[in-house]
């Protein structure tokens, strides 16, 4: 391609509201043949919103979201400022822990009002060896059935309950997973949240490939397991947890919506945080590159 060609289609994409560090980025946009989304902000709108709190036997339903909220109001995470928000709202003021310590894909930990709480996945509660009573996991599959997450609170190493939120799909994901596809781009979802939530988000995008439970850590690994297998990789994502993948990729895209660290690793922003400019881009470095190959 000339560098004239390429200078074209950057101005061009800039009209699009998508940002291209360099003109050689439209060499490896074209190429791409698989599109990997991280689910929550990039396919999810990332607001999460608390929509139910469901306490354990003889525990008091506001005592799990007041100490619950006393923790996340620490955390920047999406579900932390949901359960933070509802948590201030019913009761003002919250207390302010002893200790605090976030556990990165897993949920936060500290000391409040002297007593040890958990809030997070299954899995962090499993670190300290305490176990989810049936009446909480039945619970739990039925939230999670329903597309939705349940964060398990736990104190003085017992489980005391559940705290549900949920997350709305963007309104245009899905006409974008649709242009992905008839753009010859297999789509895949890949999450840190539960595989009965990705299944869910997955089915409603219509998106067939799902990989969920991945550990932030862990995100870059199955870009590169991809490749691995002759892929050629986009990857779209909005989170300091995206922020490798999104440089392990061929071709990285940040929403415009996300964290620095996320668009610093990115080789194009999407700067209205819209899927649908990402197919945008594939479209224009075809047509920018076709017209002179
Ligand atoms: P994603 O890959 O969808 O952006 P994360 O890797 O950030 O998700 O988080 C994975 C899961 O870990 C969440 O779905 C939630 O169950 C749990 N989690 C992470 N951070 C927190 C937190 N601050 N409070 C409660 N749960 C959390
Ligand atoms: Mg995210």
């Amino acid at each position: 391609a000339t560098p004239t060609a390429l200078l074209v289609g950057t101005g061009r994409g800039a009209q699009l509201g998508i940002l291209i560090k360099g003109p050689e980025v439209l060499e490896s946009t074209r190429k791409v043949d698989t599109i990997v989304l991280d689910k929550t902000g990039t396919v999810t709108t990332g607001k999460m919103a608390l929509l139910d709190v469901i306490p354990a036997d003889g525990t008091p339903a506001d005592e799990v979201l007041r100490l619950a909220g006393a923790l996340e109001n620490s955390s920047e995470h999406p579900i932390a400022q949901a359960i933070a928000k509802a948590a201030a709202g019913q009761f003002g003021a919250l207390p302010a822990p002893e200790s605090f310590g976030n556990v990165e894909g897993k949920g936060v930990q500290g000391i409040v009002d002297g007593r040890g709480v958990l809030v997070g996945r299954e899995s962090l509660l499993a670190d300290w060896s305490v176990r989810l009573p049936a009446d909480l996991a039945t619970a739990k599959a039925s939230a999670e059935a329903a597309g939705r997450t349940a964060v398990v609170v736990s104190w003085d190493g017992e489980a005391r309950g559940l705290l549900v939120v949920a997350d709305a799909v963007k309104p245009t994901s899905a006409e974008a997973i649709r242009q992905f596809k008839s753009l010859g781009l297999v789509p895949v979802l890949l999450t840190g949240d539960n595989r009965t939530v990705a299944e869910q988000i997955a089915g409603e995008v219509g998106i067939e490939q799902v990989f969920a439970e991945v550990m932030p850590q862990d995100k870059v690994d199955v870009v590169r397991r991809l490749q691995d297998e002759g892929k050629v990789v986009a990857m779209v994502g909005d989170g300091v947890n995206d922020a490798a993948a999104l440089a392990q990729a061929d071709l990285g895209l940040a929403m415009g919506t996300g964290t620095d660290v996320a668009i610093e690793a990115a080789d194009l922003t999407l700067v209205r945080g819209d899927l649908r400019s990402a197919a945008d881009a594939i479209r224009l470095s075809r047509r920018t590159l076709g017209t002179i190959k």
